[in-house]
C-alpha cells in the first residue's frame, strides 16, 4: 500500500453577485486549480510527487487573494488541463491500493464538489485526516492544529525551495510531519466522513421563540444559543464555529442537525408586549443541503467568525 498525501488549491468567484456564481454557486462554490501530492511507501519513504495545475472552467479569472496566498498566476492556469483530465492523471499517478489523506477537512469538501460537478458518477475515494491523527498524538484534540504548528512540534523548518501554500509543497511538508508519526497505519482510524442529508420537504422550515435574556452578549453564551434545537426534529444541534454580528441587535450562527443538516440560528433584540427588551431566537433549515455546500459554508463561516473576533479584539 502507498500513502498519498494530497493538497489542493482552489479558486473562488470574484464576486458572489457574478453571473457564474449565481448560476452555479449551489453546486460549485470553488474550483480546484492545483492538485499537489506526495507518495510514501509503507516504510514511509517518499516515492514521488505530483503537481498539476487545473484550468478553471467557470470562475475563470484567478481571484487576487488566491493568487497572493498561493503564488499561482493566471498564466499558470491558462492552457492547463481541465479538472476531469487533471483528476484522471492524478488517479493514474496514485495507482491502486492507496490510502489518500489530507491535512484537515477543507480539501475533501472541495474535492467532492469538483468530482461531483465535473466527473459525474466517478466514485469518490475514501480520504483520511492527518490533522486528526496528529491531534491523537499531540493531545490537541479540541483545536485543530495548523500544519505550521505541527511542523514546529516536530522540529521541521520550511525551506526556500518549498514555499508554503503551493499545493505540492504543502503536501511535501505534510508528508514530512506524517513521516514522524509513531504509527502511520493509525491514519486508517481517521476516515473523513461525508454526511448525507435527507431531503427537506418545505423550504426554510423555521421556528422562533423568546429567550429570557435582555442582551445579546448574555444570550450568545447561553445553552439555547450554543445548543439550539432543530426546528424540524427538535433535537439539539451543535454550533461549531460561533456567532457573528450581522448588524446592531442581530447575530447569527450556523448549526448542524445530524438529520437535517445546516441550520441558521439568529438571535435578535426585540421589545416584547410589555416593552421589555428580549432576545428572540429563530432557527431555520437551510434550503440548500448538498454536502459540499454545507462544508464550504462552514469554511466561510469560520473565516467570518475569526474576522469578527479580530475586530472585537482590536476595538
Ligand atoms: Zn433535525
Amino acid at each position: 500500500m502507498h500513502y498519498i498525501v494530497m493538497d489542493l488549491e482552489w479558486n473562488q468567484p470574484l464576486s458572489h453577485r457574478s453571473a457564474p456564481y449565481r448560476r452555479l454557486g449551489n453546486q460549485l462554490m470553488f474550483e480546484v486549480i492545483q492538485i499537489g501530492a506526495v507518495k510514501l511507501d509503507e516504510a514511509m519513504r517518499m516515492r514521488g510527487s505530483f503537481n498539476q495545475f487545473v484550468a478553471p472552467a467557470n470562475y475563470i479569472k484567478l481571484h487576487p487573494r488566491i493568487s497572493r496566498i498561493t503564488g499561482i498566476r493566471q498564466e499558470d492556469l491558462d492552457g492547463a488541463p481541465d479538472f476531469s483530465q487533471a483528476f484522471s492523471r492524478f488517479v493514474d499517478w496514485c495507482g491502486e491500493d492507496i490510502a489518500l489523506s489530507t491535512w484537515g477537512c477543507d480539501d475533501i469538501s472541495v474535492l467532492h464538489q469538483n468530482i461531483a460537478f465535473f466527473v459525474k458518477g466517478h466514485p469518490i475515494p475514501p480520504v483520511y485526516d492527518l490533522q486528526r491523527l496528529f491531534g491523537d498524538i499531540s493531545g490537541e484534540t479540541k483545536n485543530r492544529a495548523g500544519l505550521k504548528n505541527a511542523m514546529n512540534a516536530m522540529g521541521i523548518r520550511p525551506t526556500a525551495e518549498h514555499p508554503f501554500h503551493s499545493a505540492v509543497d504543502d503536501a511535501y511538508y505534510t508528508a514530512l510531519v506524517f513521516q514522524r508519526f509513531p504509527d502511520p497505519k493509525a491514519l486508517l482510524n481517521h476516515p473523513q466522513t461525508v454526511r448525507t442529508f435527507g431531503q427537506i420537504q418545505t423550504r426554510q422550515q423555521g421556528k422562533t421563540d423568546t429567550l429570557r435574556f435582555s442582551t445579546l452578549a448574555q444570550a450568545i453564551i447561553s445553552k439555547p444559543a450554543q445548543q439550539p434545537n432543530c426546528p424540524v426534529c427538535g433535537k439539539r444541534a451543535d454550533v461549531p464555529e460561533g456567532y457573528v454580528m450581522m448588524e446592531p441587535g442581530r447575530c447569527r450562527a450556523l448549526a448542524d442537525c445530524q438529520e437535517h443538516g445546516l441550520l441558521m440560528i439568529d438571535l435578535r433584540l426585540e421589545k416584547d408586549e410589555k416593552g421589555n427588551t428580549r432576545v428572540k431566537r429563530s432557527a431555520m433549515v437551510s434550503d440548500v443541503q448538498s454536502t459540499a455546500y454545507v462544508k464550504t459554508k462552514h469554511l466561510q463561516w469560520a473565516n467570518k467568525v475569526a474576522a469578527s473576533r479580530q475586530k472585537e479584539a482590536s476595538a
